[in-house]
């Protein structure tokens, strides 16, 4: 074992520590190159803090070539040709290969991550898998529509439509789910015919890299896929302001998204923004408090609580209050941290060393403004190293406390009590965000009322985090701008063209 190898090597099979282990270069129209001044940087393993391997660090001249690369691919007769049938036959290619590799893609994703290997295992890799394979059945159903159109004067004019890729994409993805990120993102725009640069997270590149060499090998032309690994500030930002680039679909902090959308008003680039959320998980009077703990436990700390729809208000009928914050604390405390790729771990560390000073941060915040840790709140004892962080619950916090109201990303919930609904509803929807909500009852009527009053992208009623390839998914409010997945999701990457044909 070479110095730099440290025990992360041990847990990984052949294939994903050969991978890991390599320099990584940037995958630039269908070649593997370095930045062009030679700029790399280190990806660490969450666990230990300790550096993985390097990166290559896209500026802007890697950010130029990858524009030139997706341009020419996307204009080419090659792609241009391609039947939609063919097109959705590379696309469940990649499905195929991702199947074939997921041992391996959910290890690196869990080294990078800090993810349990179980939920990359049973979660982001198969859904990447079958994202693919849903959108593979898109590029033979983007039908158009003739228009019954009334022409004054009685003349005879057809009018249809026909619909277009919209162009070369940059698709900057975030570091919490990065290879079902990326396939959110990748899936729509290559069905629907564009041409992509995908940026991945700083923090997460591996599973991305990996996905370029399964694009390479599904048969995609050179250059219809180009991954750019960098920063944010520099390879991000020379992404979205490039005069070649038709649309920016972006993923990740809603204050970056703002900045996203204020550049691309410049040149009014397409852009579609999926950012955060504080999101109000809701449980009525009738629910058995008993079936509900553990699920508003699972809304919040699934993934480390790194997650932009995690239930971090917990809104629980006074009745079930004591009960329910009892439970949750009882779950909370027989979570298994450790590091993702060690067996029998459920919950891994944080993602970086800026994530857990965050996080700490908004601890100290809401005891400082009253709240009470009945759980949690820092570190892990036997967890000296890496960026762990304990499952956190907060009680006795006011509705304004910056606890309740800005999102932490990372393990910790708020708990409140309500008794009233039409103040619960006031409460629940006085957010800036509107990603998501949960509802927790076993009334259907009342199920269906409140989801209805709830401003929020996605309502889930017994039942949390749950999405699929075929259902949109977006943010009212500050959480973003546009839907992913399903039919409203490509259509994000085409242009309606109305054609009208003089028939006189
Ligand atoms: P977080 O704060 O959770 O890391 P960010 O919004 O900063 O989330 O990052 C999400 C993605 O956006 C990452 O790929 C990151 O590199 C990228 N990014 C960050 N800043 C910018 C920017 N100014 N322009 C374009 N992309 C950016």
């Amino acid at each position: 074992m070479s110095a730099n190898v440290s025990d992360w090597s041990l847990l990984v099979g052949d294939a994903a520590r050969r991978f890991a282990l390599r320099k990584h270069r940037l995958f630039i129209g269908g070649d593997w190159r370095e930045a062009a001044d030679g700029a790399t940087f280190e990806t660490l393993d969450p666990a230990s803090g300790t550096a993985i391997t390097c990166v290559a660090d896209a500026g802007q001249a890697d950010v130029d070539a990858a524009v030139r690369a997706a341009r020419v691919a996307f204009e080419s007769s090659t792609w241009r040709r391609m039947t939609p049938i063919d097109r959705g036959r590379l696309l469940n290619r990649l499905a195929d290969l991702i199947e074939f590799n997921a041992q391996e893609l959910a290890e690196l994703e869990s080294l990078d991550n800090g993810k349990p290997l179980s939920a990359a295992l049973n979660g982001d890799v198969p859904g990447t898998a079958k994202l693919f394979r849903y959108f593979a059945g898109w590029p033979s159903k983007l039908e158009g529509a003739t228009i019954p159109v009334s022409p004054s004067g009685g003349r005879a004019l057809l009018n249809y439509t026909r619909s277009e890729p919209v162009g070369v994409c940059g698709l900057i993805v975030p570091w919490n789910f990065p290879l079902s990120m990326a396939a959110w993102k990748l899936a729509p725009a290559l069905a629907a015919g564009c041409g992509c640069i995908l940026k991945p997270a700083e923090q997460t590149p591996l599973s991305a890299l990996r996905l370029a060499e399964l694009i390479l090998e599904a048969g995609f032309p050179a250059g219809i896929v180009n991954v750019l690994t960098g920063r944010g500030a520099t390879a991000g930002a020379a992404l979205v302001a490039h005069p070649g680039v038709d649309k920016i679909a972006f993923t990740g902090s809603t204050q970056v998204g703002k900045a996203i959308a204020k550049q691309c008003a410049d040149s009014l680039k397409r852009v579609t923004l999926e950012l955060g959320g504080k999101s109000p998980n809701i449980i009525l009077p009738d629910a058995d408090p008993a079936d509900v703990a553990e699920a508003a436990a699972a809304a919040i700390f699934y993934n480390q609580g790194q997650v932009c729809t995690a239930g971090s208000r917990l809104y629980i009928h006074k009745k079930h209050f004591d009960r329910v914050i009892a439970d949750v604390t009882a779950k909370a405390q027989s979570i298994r941290i450790g590091p993702g790729l060690e067996s029998g771990t459920q919950m891994g560390p944080l993602v970086s060393s800026l994530q857990h000073r965050k996080v700490s941060e908004y601890v100290h915040i809401g005891r400082s403004e009253g709240g009470v840790t009945v759980t949690g709140g820092g570190r892990p004892q036997n967890r000296p190293n890496g960026y762990f962080f304990e499952p956190t619950v907060f009680v006795e916090t006011g509705d304004a406390a910056r606890i309740v109201k800005e999102e932490i990303f990372g393990p910790v919930l708020t708990a409140m009590p309500w008794d009233d609904i039409d103040d619960l509803v006031h409460r629940a929807n006085d957010s800036p965000f509107g990603l998501a909500a949960g509802v927790w009852t076993r009334d259907v009527k009342a199920a269906h009322r409140l989801a209805a009053r709830l401003k929020a992208g996605t309502v889930w009623v017994n039942c949390y985090n749950v999405t699929d390839p075929a259902s949109p998914f977006g943010g009212f409010k500050e959480s973003g701008w546009g839907r992913e997945l399903g039919r409203k999701g490509i259509e994000n990457y085409l242009e309606t063209q109305s054609v009208w044909i003089n028939m006189d």
